[in-house]
């Protein structure tokens, strides 16, 4: 089964009450090697593009898509509004006009929003930013994909590549982003922006029936 607009919109929903529910959590992660506001700013923005789907009816994956970039630009603010927001601005596009999208075609939305973080970002792998969670993410789900996983398993094996790249980040120095100012002291933590892409991959995975 593939993801219609309203599966989309669903996931979104979703991806809000996780971002709620783990937004101290958020917080404290970013205190330690931030200003203590990623909870906050996902929050902020992920209410924002739920406010804005109770008014506006995007009839395709890529229009929702494409909504959400564009409210969490304007809302989310710090580094990752910009970001996230440029992420589902390029899956929003790659996914085009398309009424549903299945499986591999969630591998390559995923993959153009890794491409335009690091478009936007310029991290590489290793420095301990949200591309340690969503590039694995964007491999596990090609190669679910590819052993004929449905959309919502490809998010799924998508979403515990982006726990473990998470997890991965703890021992990391940061070489990009505020964290990247505390130098060899960022070591030891887990960075907030990959636990917060984690955290949205899982509830999209569940909200997708996986
Ligand atoms: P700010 O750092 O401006 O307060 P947030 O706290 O909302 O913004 O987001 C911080 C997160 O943004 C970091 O944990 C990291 O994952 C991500 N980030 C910061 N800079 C980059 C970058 N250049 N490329 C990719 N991700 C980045
Ligand atoms: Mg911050
Ligand atoms: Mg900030």
């Amino acid at each position: 089964m593939g993801c219609t607009a309203k599966d989309v919109i669903a996931a979104l929903r979703a991806g809000a009450a996780t971002v709620a529910e783990h937004r101290e959590e958020l917080v404290q992660l970013d205190r330690e090697i931030g200003d203590a506001d990623h909870g906050e700013n996902m929050d902020r923005g992920f209410r924002a593009v739920v406010d804005k789907l109770a008014t506006a009816a995007p009839e395709t994956p890529g229009a929702v898509l494409k909504l959400a970039a564009t409210v969490l630009i304007s809302t989310v603010g710090g580094a990752s509004g910009p970001l996230y927001g440029t992420a589902f601005l390029r899956a929003a596009a790659a996914a085009g006009d398309v009424e549903e999208l299945d499986a591999p075609t969630v591998a390559k939305l995923l993959q153009a929003g890794v491409d335009g973080v690091v478009a936007r970002g310029k991290a590489e792998l290793g420095e301990k930013t949200m591309i340690d969670a969503l590039s694995p993410a964007a491999e596990a789900a090609r190669s679910a994909a590819e052993s004929g996983a449905d959309a919502g398993k490809a998010l799924a094996a998508g979403a515990e590549a982006a726990h473990e790249g998470a997890q991965g980040t703890e021992p990391m120095v940061a070489r990009k982003g505020r964290a990247s100012y505390l130098g060899e002291r960022s070591a030891g933590h887990v960075d907030p922006g990959a636990r917060s892409t984690a955290l949205l991959l899982s509830a999209f995975a569940e909200s997708a029936g996986a």
